[in-house]
């Protein structure tokens, strides 16, 4: 696929702030820190697109990217901040479950991992909350350049394990620094939207 446009079209805090073309929509989530912004830009071939590692957990909103005029990546607001309060965790996880239950423009969610770490609590609470939804599912260990083989290797059957993960999910090890996962991420969007 050929990136030829990609434009932050809305920023939404409730669904009637969610685009209205009906177009498909693929989402992105993961705990704070862990690369999404990075990876945002990666695929589409933007530095500073998503804006990164600004301040971490300060994104409360859902920001919708107009690609190509063809689909929406969705960059769903980061979790496990430590410094974030019971109310806006609470506030977090109506925001992303009204998203994920109800928008049928929703086609695949990709779920962003560190390679490096065990899967958080959080993780595996939003790995639920997909699994809930029913939706398609990949997931992108990040940060794999930090990583030496032998690591990736041991750490990949770690995470698939901790997260449950079966033959059918789709997984992918990612690297925003050598564009690691790149072309692979791309085609199973490709065939989702
Ligand atoms: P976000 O909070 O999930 O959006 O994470 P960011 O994209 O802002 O990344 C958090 C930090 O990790 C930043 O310092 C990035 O430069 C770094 N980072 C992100 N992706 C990679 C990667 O693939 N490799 C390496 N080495 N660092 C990365």
């Amino acid at each position: 696929m050929k990136i030829r446009k990609a434009e932050l079209e809305k920023v939404a805090v409730s669904p009637d702030q969610y685009p209205t073309t009906g177009r498909p929509e693929i989402a992105l989530a993961g705990r704070s820190n862990v690369g999404k912004s990075s990876l945002i830009n990666t695929l589409v071939n933007i530095r500073g697109l998503a804006r990164t590692s600004s301040s971490p957990g300060k994104t409360r909103t859902i920001n919708f990217y107009n690609i190509n005029n063809d689909f929406y990546l969705v960059d769903l607001p980061g979790y496990g901040y430590a410094k974030v309060s019971k109310e806006e965790r609470k506030k977090w996880g109506k925001m992303i479950e009204e998203y994920l239950n109800n928008r049928e423009e929703l086609k695949l969610i990709v779920l962003l991992v560190d390679s490096r770490h065990q899967p958080t609590e959080d993780d595996k609470l939003m790995l639920n909350y997909i699994r809930h939804s029913g939706k398609k599912l990949v997931v992108v260990a990040t940060k794999i350049d930090k990583l030496s083989n032998n690591e990736l290797f041991k750490n990949i059957n770690m995470i698939k394990k901790e997260l449950n993960l079966t033959e059918e999910d789709i997984f992918i090890p990612f690297s925003s620094v050598k564009r690691t996962g790149r072309d692979k991420l791309l085609k199973v969007i490709e065939e989702n939207i």
